[in-house]
């Protein structure tokens, strides 16, 4: 695989990476994507049950029971070579900052340390009452109605669901992150949710040089520096051999 001197030159110099995540990358490590693609999610369940404040109040139960068996599939299936040569980045680079959209936790268990999750986590439960955060116990027995070891309240999944905002803390740190990067790396993010769609155009106005890697095209291709098309999977790896050992 062949890439720019640009884009070489551009990573070996960068002292602060960030990279963006999406859907795309652990489609690979075999996620179905929730929102794009013939096979997502959310053409096969409704969206306005499993992920809506009103379908969980109207049916806990059933929530819960979907996405306990959405973490036993999750537990079954490994993060692919993206997000091992991701987290590999760390030795290389002074600051690394890993933005995903993803829910599956994937980055932390390829060895990423610094991980904003943009969506949530499917490891976290919070309170419905009061927002209280805890990490999943792990444990797979289904729990039908699990509660807050804080308040007593119902727990729900720690994601975003529709009408939901992205969390605060997270977003601004986000935003923070791509406009103080060198090199923003956009990885299978379909860049048409908003506000997250906006995090490369932070980055480019900050004066980072913007590569995308998706399968397919998006909205930033014309603003781009370098798009490079195909798998997460193989690019990745080529990348870093392009970089580091050539
Ligand atoms: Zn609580």
């Amino acid at each position: 695989m062949k890439f720019e001197r640009t884009l070489i030159e551009k990573i070996r110099q960068a002292q602060r990476i960030v990279f963006f995540t999406g859907a795309g990358v652990s489609q690979e490590s075999g996620i179905p994507t929730f929102r794009d693609g013939p096979n997502s999610v959310w053409q096969h369940f409704d969206p306005e049950v499993y992920a809506t404040v009103p379908g969980f109040d109207k049916n806990p139960t059933k929530v819960w029971e979907w996405y306990w068996e959405r973490r036993q599939t999750f537990k079954a299936l490994k993060p692919n070579a993206a997000h091992h040569v991701i987290a590999a980045w760390q030795e290389k680079i002074q600051k690394v900052t890993v933005i995903t959209q993803n829910i599956d936790g994937f980055h932390q268990r390829a060895g990423s340390q610094s991980v904003i999750e943009l969506h949530g986590s499917l490891a976290m439960d919070k309170c419905r009452a009061n927002g209280h955060s805890f990490k999943h116990d792990g444990n797979s027995v289904f729990d039908e109605h699990p509660s807050c070891a804080e308040c007593g309240s119902l727990l729900r999944p720690d994601v975003v669901w529709f009408g939901e905002a992205l969390p605060d803390v997270a977003y601004y740190q986000a935003e923070m992150d791509c406009s103080n990067c060198d090199v923003l790396i956009c990885i299978g993010c379909s860049m048409d949710i908003y506000p997250a769609a906006n995090l490369p155009y932070t980055a480019i106005a900050s004066g980072a040089y913007l590569i995308q890697i998706n399968l397919n095209s998006t909205n930033l291709n014309e603003v781009a520096n370098c798009n490079l098309r195909g798998k997460a999977g193989e690019i990745m790896p080529a990348l870093w051999q392009a970089v580091y050992e050539n």
